[in-house]
């Protein structure tokens, strides 16, 4: 069978009892980068054989994994810091392991992204994970604009050469949202500034961005997002607005029932406006 396994993300006392019991006792330890990972298996004295697994050979590698498994193996998963699958190498094979019937068990234990979470002081109910944003320009603004009125709390992963346009863009889409800029989470410097994406954007435009880091954003206020909303339908003559329900495929007195709503007004209303000087 294939174990996730989560290690540090840079306090090795994070690791976890049954972590360690079953990188030691699996036949096999796929990780992102050998090299790396034998730092820390070494620290634990820890010897069992190790392959690659990651972002250049994820396909393939799955299918040799996949019949290591099939054949008794027991396989465990690790990525160079936290959870594998999270920013890191593992759905493919997680997804491979599941179509061919492979049990998967996933092991918990640091993630950046929740760690940072819980300590942002920001809303922790709902929230959205939305990794590293993407390099493509076209790509990173149907993102940010999608982000831009999600009113859950939002986390973001960024290198530190990257911070400062990161914040920039946030602060263009998003406005002058709180912020929890997490740095160097479970290690020696960690931080935790809480601020604005404005203060963020001159402090991070004057000073040097190092170590890793995790933006932690207020969602949307929902209450203004309504009122938004609210005013964009006012503006929208109320037979376009019926229209286009109907062009989505609800009949017209669904349209008027949903335009109704999106007003709030009563449905009478929307009828009477539609036909006014019909008579
Ligand atoms: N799999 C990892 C996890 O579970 O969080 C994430 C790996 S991703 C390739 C690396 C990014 O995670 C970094 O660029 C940074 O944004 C975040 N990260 C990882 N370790 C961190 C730490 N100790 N402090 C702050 N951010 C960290």
């Amino acid at each position: 069978m294939l174990y996730i396994c989560a290690t540090p993300i840079g306090n090795l006392k994070d690791i976890t009892q049954r972590v360690l019991e079953t990188l030691e006792n699996a036949d096999l330890i796929a990780a992102e980068d050998t090299r790396n990972s034998l730092h820390l298996l070494t620290h634990f004295g820890i010897r069992t054989p190790l392959t690659s697994y990651h972002e250049y050979n994820k396909y393939d590698k799955a299918e040799t994994l996949i019949r290591k498994m099939k054949e008794g193996m027991d396989v465990a998963l690790i990525s160079d810091a936290g959870t594998p699958g999270i920013s890191d190498p593992g759905e493919v094979l997680v997804r491979r392991c599941i179509e061919e019937g492979i049990t998967v068990s996933s092991l918990p234990g640091p993630a950046a992204c929740i760690t940072a979470l819980t300590m942002s002081g920001l809303p922790t109910g709902r929230f959205s994970f939305e990794a590293f944003l993407p390099a493509d320009k076209k790509e990173r603004k149907r993102i940010l604009d999608e982000m831009r009125d999600d009113t859950r709390t939002l986390i973001v992963y960024e290198a530190p050469h990257h911070l400062e346009a990161t914040l920039k863009d946030l602060l263009d889409v998003l406005g002058d949202r709180p912020l929890a800029v997490c740095r160097e989470l479970t290690k020696r410097f960690e931080s935790v500034e809480r601020m604005r994406l404005s203060e963020a954007v001159s402090y991070y435009g004057e000073n040097e961005a190092r170590g890793e880091f995790v933006l932690v954003i207020g969602g949307r206020d929902a209450a203004e997002l309504k009122k938004e909303q609210q005013q964009q339908w006012e503006n929208m003559p109320v037979e376009e607005h019926v229209a286009r329900y109907e062009a989505e495929g609800h009949d017209r007195k669904e349209a008027m029932k949903l335009a109704a709503l999106d007003r709030g007004i009563p449905k009478r209303e929307i009828y009477n406006m539609l036909h006014k000087g019909e008579l």
